[in-house]
């Protein structure tokens, strides 16, 4: 399938259009052949096939076959329907290639109607060839054209308009406006030449360029006078905006306050201090949509191959989305609960809300909240402060352009509260259906409906949430990946894409198995997939130098060679220890990145009784090491003599990554008794758990990330607490494999199998 950039041309469907064959060998880079299916493209600008680029093109473009090939150097593409260019891949050696859907007229225009009004324009240009000269030419052809589509592509070439003129016509659904759109296009120009017929006479030279040129110059301006003086108002922008406010469909406490605000403008003039502030609250405002989008049906099927098509696996949280849009679909309402994704950066969080907005076919905007302290930023400034603007959330309606877009709000744990307000009860308010149909911006300063828009929170951790805010959403947690799904991934979505950005086609590159599985386990530490990512797309970048210098045909990435494709050196595991001491136990922690083992070191020194507690401990750690003291201390009551005569010390290395939580008491308890009583416990067995001071296992969080931290770091015995052995389900099979895995209920059997009880 050849793809044929075009511009200036009126690509359209149902038409003959010509090519020069010159021209099509140095777009396609190829010899034209007779139905050959091609793909006309239109570019936004005039750019030469070295200078296209993916953004070139406009979204649609038409469908057609090769139904000619001129020996003059012509060739004539008969269109067939108009279609979407879903992927444009722009190779390195500049060749394209585009993946298109048809897409779907609004059929709106009777066949009647239509077949009466191209009697009709045919009979026009009869009658006009007949009586001018220079149209002459067409009066061969009026018969044989049978639709409108031939007769605009026809005649184009003498057409005064605008390339994105001729695209809007291609770009217009309902088939009842593009027909009025060509007749226009075919009559004005009708009328140019009738001018341009009495102006010939004085100069032989037909068709002869500066004339042309002059002419038309001259006309446009004589139109543009025409036009002004029959709407003298055109030209205000007072007018403009009133227009505007009208058309703009607010509702009536909007509608008042920009009329209120347009007579200050009035007042004012256009050239007072105010009238820039006036004046871009009036574009602000009338630019939003206010328009209530209809609610439509999805289609489940065609939404869960969305989802999967974007997305590898996560499987839970799919098809909560697919129950979602069932409901939505019965309820005939555009939202539902408010979702909240929790997870490891990386884990597909904010891509999801992307493809949600994809299956549910909306506009999707993404709203950051990292870093946001001050109420205003999600309520706007009120409009006397210099400089006031709209809030976040304002803002990201505006850029979506609709009413109900999938927002999705980034980083809800990272909000904080200063003296400047707090941000999250701005946020509730946004996030309250109860309240959020008449949310008020104070740049605005009028309501606005939000009740359609569908909201998607993502988060690292709920600890930092605050409680209101966390209770008005549902909570959807994403485990990380293990490193069967992460070759998956990469594999399947990241390689490609990667891939796709510099142009390299599957058959230049590959990427053997055993690298992939290097970069993975050497090159990345991480529980979701970014570092992944940017590997693959290092990895890329450097193979498209090596193309472009000529060296290969194809690149074949071996393990051996990573090192030089991705410029860094692999990274070193923690591997759990080989040789057992007493005092020291393998902990298993969760911090933002996923989990990590670590290790629990006691130490009794000559002193007095003092416990010293060292490493970058947060204070319920600091809690669980003095739970743990005196757990053991009433344990072993014949041994007080020990912790008398002692300091006891205790460290948690490795402090880069600050742990808290309450999941280590089981560890340091063990710790604790094998100083205690001078036993090693192995190293290959870890555990996790909180301890209470009688010596239940209380149940921890973020078992599955605990345990693949484990599995990764040579594990081989994992102690649990038996109130998470239910979690169990949410763990990868390889990793439930190739671990042991014990659910306790009480310190004593943890001891016990340890072996220094
Ligand atoms: P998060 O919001 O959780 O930090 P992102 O959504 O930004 O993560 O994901 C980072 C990158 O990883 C994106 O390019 C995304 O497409 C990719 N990615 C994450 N999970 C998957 C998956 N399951 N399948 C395919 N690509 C994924």
């Amino acid at each position: 399938m050849a793809v044929i950039p075009v511009y200036n041309t009126l690509a359209l469907p149902d038409a003959n259009i010509y090519f020069k064959t010159d021209y099509y060998k140095s777009m396609t880079n190829k010899e034209p052949s007779m139905n050959e299916r091609v793909i006309l493209a239109v570019l936004k600008e005039n750019q030469s096939r070295e200078e296209i680029t993916e953004k070139s093109f406009y979204p649609i473009g038409v469908s057609g076959l090769i139904s000619e090939i001129n020996s003059n150097g012509y060739l004539v593409v008969r269109t067939r329907y108009r279609v979407n260019l879903d992927e444009v891949t722009v190779y390195w050696d500049h060749d394209l290639e585009v993946s298109v859907s048809r897409r779907q007229d609004i059929d709106d225009l009777p066949d009647r109607e239509l077949q009466q009004r191209l009697k009709e324009m045919k009979n026009n240009l009869a009658r006009m060839s007949e009586n001018q000269q220079n149209m002459a030419m067409t009066r061969g052809y009026i018969a044989r054209w049978t639709t409108m589509e031939e007769i605009a592509a026809a005649m184009s070439p003498w057409m005064i308009n605008t390339n994105e003129e001729r695209y809007q016509i291609l770009a217009n659904d309902s088939r009842k406006e593009r027909l009025a759109m060509m007749e226009q296009l075919i009559y004005e120009n009708l009328e140019m030449f009738r001018v341009n017929n009495e102006a010939k006479s004085a100069q032989e030279e037909d068709y002869q360029k500066i004339y042309r040129e002059s002419a038309l110059k001259k006309q446009i301006e004589y139109l543009q006078k025409e036009l002004d003086d029959m709407h003298p108002e055109n030209v205000s922008d007072i007018r403009k905006l009133e227009l505007k406010i009208e058309e703009s469909g607010m509702n009536e406490t909007a509608e008042k306050e920009a009329r209120k605000v347009l007579n200050r403008l009035k007042q004012e003039g256009q050239n007072s201090a105010e009238s820039g502030m006036l004046y871009d609250y009036l574009d602000y405002v009338t630019g939003l949509s206010w328009k209530k989008e209809p609610a439509r049906e999805i289609d489940l099927d065609q939404a869960e191959k969305v989802l999967d098509e974007d997305h590898f696996g996560l499987k839970k949280v799919k098809s909560r989305i697919i129950q979602q849009i069932a409901v939505m679909n019965l309820k005939k309402q555009q939202t539902g609960s408010i979702l909240l994704f929790v997870g490891a950066p990386g884990t597909g969080k904010t891509s999801i809300g992307q493809s949600i907005a994809k299956a549910l076919q909306r506009e999707y905007v993404r709203v950051s909240l990292g870093g946001v302290r001050d109420e205003a930023d999600i309520r706007g400034h009120r409009r006397t402060y210099i400089g006031a603007m709209p809030g976040r959330i304002m803002d990201g309606i505006n850029k979506s352009g609709v009413s109900n877009p999938v927002m999705v709000l980034d980083e809800v744990d990272k909000l904080s509260a200063s003296y400047n307000g707090d941000p999250a009860s701005a946020l509730l308010e946004v996030l309250d259906p109860e309240q959020n149909s008449t949310f008020t911006d104070h740049y605005m300063n009028v309501p606005y409906d939000l009740s359609d828009v569908m909201f998607i929170c993502t988060a690292n951790t709920t600890d930092t949430i605050p409680e209101p805010l966390l209770n008005r959403m549902e909570v959807i947690q994403f485990q990380g990946y293990t490193p069967i799904e992460k070759y998956h991934i990469a594999r399947e979505h990241l390689l490609p894409k990667a891939m796709h950005a510099v142009g390299i086609r599957d058959e230049n590159l590959e990427v053997t198995d055993e690298a992939m599985e290097a970069v993975i386990s050497d090159y990345t530490r991480e529980a979701g997939v970014r570092g992944l990512k940017k590997r693959m797309d290092t990895l890329c970048r450097t193979a498209a130098v090596e193309l472009v210098k000529g060296n290969h045909e194809k690149i074949t990435v071996e393990k051996n060679a990573l090192r030089e494709y991705l410029d860094m050196h692999p990274i070193r595991h923690g591997l759990v220890k080989k040789d057992p001491k007493p005092g020291i136990v393998t902990g298993l922690a969760w911090t933002s990145v996923g989990g990590e083992i670590l290790y629990v070191e006691t130490l009794f020194t000559k002193g007095n009784g003092k416990l010293v507690i060292t490493g970058q401990l947060g204070d319920v750690m600091k809690e669980s090491a003095q739970i743990a003291v005196s757990l053991v201390k009433a344990m072993y009551p014949d041994k007080a003599e020990m912790f008398e005569k002692n300091d006891l010390h205790i460290h948690v290395p490795d402090g880069a990554t600050p742990k808290d939580g309450p999941s280590a008491g089981i560890t340091l308890t063990t710790a604790l008794v094998s100083v205690l009583n001078n036993k090693p416990v192995p190293p290959e067995l870890a555990m996790t758990g909180e301890v209470s001071l009688r010596g239940q296992v209380n149940p921890i969080g973020g078992l599955p990330e605990k345990l693949m931290a484990a599995q990764r770091a040579g594990v081989k015995k994992v102690f649990i607490p038996a109130d998470n052995e239910e979690d169990l389900k949410d763990v990868a099979e390889e990793v439930k494999e190739q671990l042991t895995i014990v659910p306790v209920h009480e310190i004593r059997e943890v001891l016990e199998e340890a072996g220094v009880a």
